[in-house]
């Protein structure tokens, strides 16, 4: 009789452990749904999309909330991170990506070939962009539409126009000052190859502009606090 009661005791553990194995995933998925706020991964109503233009960028013209993010972010914003598209997408087919929860993929931002920009994940919220949790957690990350496909993954000069218009707003409403591309992680201008070896994002066309894009940023943000000053 002894080893049949063990052989029970035993699956009575397995069950056991089994069950509070699914208890904790169904406590996790219910704890991870309760911080998610309910106006991602839907329509919003006008003043919803009021609202949450208020809270994020005035040059917004597209929005829909994947729910594919951190709520809210880990850490304050000291970072931009670039990245492209790897097409010419519409911002809304983007956006449709970006609904998938399985996809586990989504960017603050997107800028399509006419120089359109949709908010995906609100600024106070980390967005899965870049390959690492640490750079997201302290970057505002922007997917840039390529109207060349392979090759330099070339951009428009419309989405290039509205990729430094909406840097230095970003900058400006975060009080990021200064940014700087240092070619690594530590400067205040990332790009996603930096986190992964596995991608080349933002292709070479975009990362041959970085130094140009920080500068021409800063040189706004010089300007807007010299306006600032004399006031
Ligand atoms: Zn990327």
């Amino acid at each position: 009789m002894e080893p049949d009661r063990k052989g029970f005791r035993g699956i009575w553990c397995l069950l056991l452990g089994f069950c509070l194995l699914a208890a904790m995933v169904l406590a996790l998925c219910f704890w991870s749904s309760m911080k998610r706020p309910d106006i991602v991964g839907r329509k919003l109503t006008d003043e919803e999309r009021a609202e949450v233009a208020a809270r994020n960028s005035p040059l917004i013209d597209y929005i829909f909330l994947s729910p594919n993010a951190d709520f809210p972010r880990g850490d304050s914003i000291k970072k931009l991170t670039i990245h492209h598209m790897a097409g010419d997408f519409g911002l809304e087919m983007i956006g449709a990506n970006f609904s998938q929860r399985d996809r586990r993929a989504s960017s603050n931002y997107a800028i399509d070939s006419s120089g359109r920009i949709a908010l995906y994940v609100e600024e106070s919220n980390r967005a899965w962009t870049s390959s690492s949790k640490e750079n997201d957690d302290q970057a505002v990350t922007i997917e840039v539409a390529n109207d060349e496909t392979g090759g330099n993954w070339h951009v428009s000069d419309e989405a290039y126009e509205a990729l430094i218009a909406l840097c230095t707003d970003i900058c400006r409403r975060n009080g990021i000052w200064r940014l700087d591309f240092t070619g690594n992680p530590e400067g205040s201008l990332t790009i996603h190859k930096m986190f992964s070896d596995k991608t080349e994002c933002p292709g070479p066309y975009l990362e041959s502009r970085m130094v140009e894009i920080a500068a021409a940023v800063n040189e706004r943000l010089a300007k807007d606090r010299e306006e600032e000053a004399q006031q």
